[in-house]
């Protein structure tokens, strides 16, 4: 039977090619940012009349705002598996998330990470009691590293950084195994699940972390959006991350200073005016893909995605990057081609082809660099295909027969470099 996917807006888009030509839009960088879902575009359009300062007035619009920016820590941490106990803390984004989290641990905290992470997992954790650990060729020997890396930790809290899935390789990490490891150790773990989440349910409990980042923009809503749903108590003995109106209970007049006494968590880390349609869109985004159902989602993706690998297998300049030998992956897929600069294929997928796909290091240097220098091929960078509800079998066939003529033929025009970047 035909599978069905909630419908996505942009897949409706179409763009000029370098002829003048106008074709429909082949979107395959969903890693990098989702069109929002028809579903959502509509929620958006519904609050946007009413869009009123949340949680500060007395107006009906402001009580509308209010409803739907709290309702929305409900959808957000049932959407993860979060417990009941769970908060849920909205912010920017992944980045933003893991940054709370990085300023809200207690005292002496040992962090330990594997230093393929995106730069937004990799780079909050500052001080002399962060390890990195070398990440394997083996998922499993990851296991290994884990447990001998927690062992070497001093006495005191400890936090491992976890990813779901890699954006530039797309691959699955262990992350139950993984969690039961850091268990042991007495460690929490956080699980940065912006590639993850928008491919593959999240299950905080069923994983066992103690907490879980993601990102509005990557789940088919725009961008400003996102949360770090988990354990409270850190949060809540935190100092507020931004000083200022919404994150404080009280503020006093004293002779020579200002007495201020700062709001629980969650409010304790959301100063300012809150973002509610952001945060109504992610929610929404979050609960349409619940509805549907991660079966349907999944074999979309999973059969789009062997046709890919089925495609890319007949073409042997293609190399695949892959941080382990086997396991399994989401729809996301870096590789170089041996002799063509990956900015220079980019550019021609997009102006002769209408295929938008992302070309470079990713946001993940250590990573990408080092799967770079294992394909022996001098290339710098790489090109990123990653696919999402508004891909099609049209997408990935235009996507391979333009690489197979690319390969054979060259581009069909000139390109030269303007600003670090090729145009026709
Ligand atoms: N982690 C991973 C695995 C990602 O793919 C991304 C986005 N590329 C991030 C974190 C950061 O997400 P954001 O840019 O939304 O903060």
């Amino acid at each position: 039977p035909a599978v069905t996917v909630p419908a996505v807006a942009g897949a409706r888009l179409t763009v000029p090619l370098v002829t003048g030509e106008r074709v429909p839009y082949a979107n395959l960088d969903h890693a990098a940012s989702a069109p929002c879902l028809d579903a959502v575009q509509d929620a958006v359009n519904e609050l946007l009349p009413w869009y009123a300062s949340v949680h500060r007035g007395a107006g009906f619009a402001s009580k509308v705002s209010t409803a739907a920016y709290e309702q929305a820590r409900d959808v957000v941490r049932r959407f993860v598996g979060g417990r009941r106990t769970d908060t849920v803390v909205f912010t920017r984004n992944t980045t933003d998330s893991l940054n709370l989290l990085a300023r809200s641990l207690p005292s002496g905290t040992s962090v330990v990470l594997f230093d393929t992470e995106h730069h937004a997992a990799l780079l909050p954790w500052r001080g002399p009691r962060v390890t990195r650990i070398r990440t394997p060729r083996a998922a499993g020997d990851a296991v290994l590293a884990l447990d001998a890396a927690l062992a070497d930790c001093p006495v005191g809290p400890r936090l491992v950084v976890l990813t779901g899935a890699s954006n530039v390789t797309g691959e699955l990490w262990p992350v139950a195994d993984l969690a039961a490891v850091a268990r042991r150790h007495g460690a929490r773990v956080v699980l940065d699940a912006a590639q993850l989440a928008p491919h593959r349910p999240v299950d905080i409990r069923a994983l066992d972390v103690d907490y879980v980042a993601l990102s509005g923009h990557k789940l088919y809503a725009p961008f400003g959006a996102g949360a770090l749903v988990g354990r409270r108590d850190w949060l809540q003995a935190a100092p507020p991350y931004l000083a200022g109106g919404g994150a404080t209970a009280s503020v006093t007049e004293h002779r020579d200073h200002l007495g201020v006494s700062w709001a629980s968590a969650p409010e304790r880390h959301e100063a300012g005016s809150p973002n509610v349609v952001g945060v109504h869109a992610m929610a929404v985004a979050c609960a349409t893909l619940s509805r549907h159902g991660w079966d349907a989602i999944t074999a979309h993706e999973q059969a789009l995605f062997a046709r890919l690998l089925d495609g890319l297998e007949r073409l042997p300049q293609v190399r695949p990057l892959r941080l382990f030998e086997g396991g399994d992956r989401v729809g996301v897929l870096s590789f170089v081609v041996d002799g063509i600069d990956a900015g220079l294929l980019a550019a021609v997928l997009s102006a002769e082809h209408g295929i938008g796909v992302r070309d470079g290091l990713f946001c993940a240097h250590v990573a990408t660099r080092r799967l770079l220098a294992g394909t022996g091929t001098g290339q710098q960078r790489a090109v990123r295909v990653s696919l999402g509800l508004g891909t099609t079998a049209e997408h990935i066939d235009r996507l391979l027969g333009a690489l197979r003529s690319i390969l054979t033929d060259g581009p069909r025009v000139d390109y030269h470099v303007v600003d670090g970047r090729w145009e026709p």
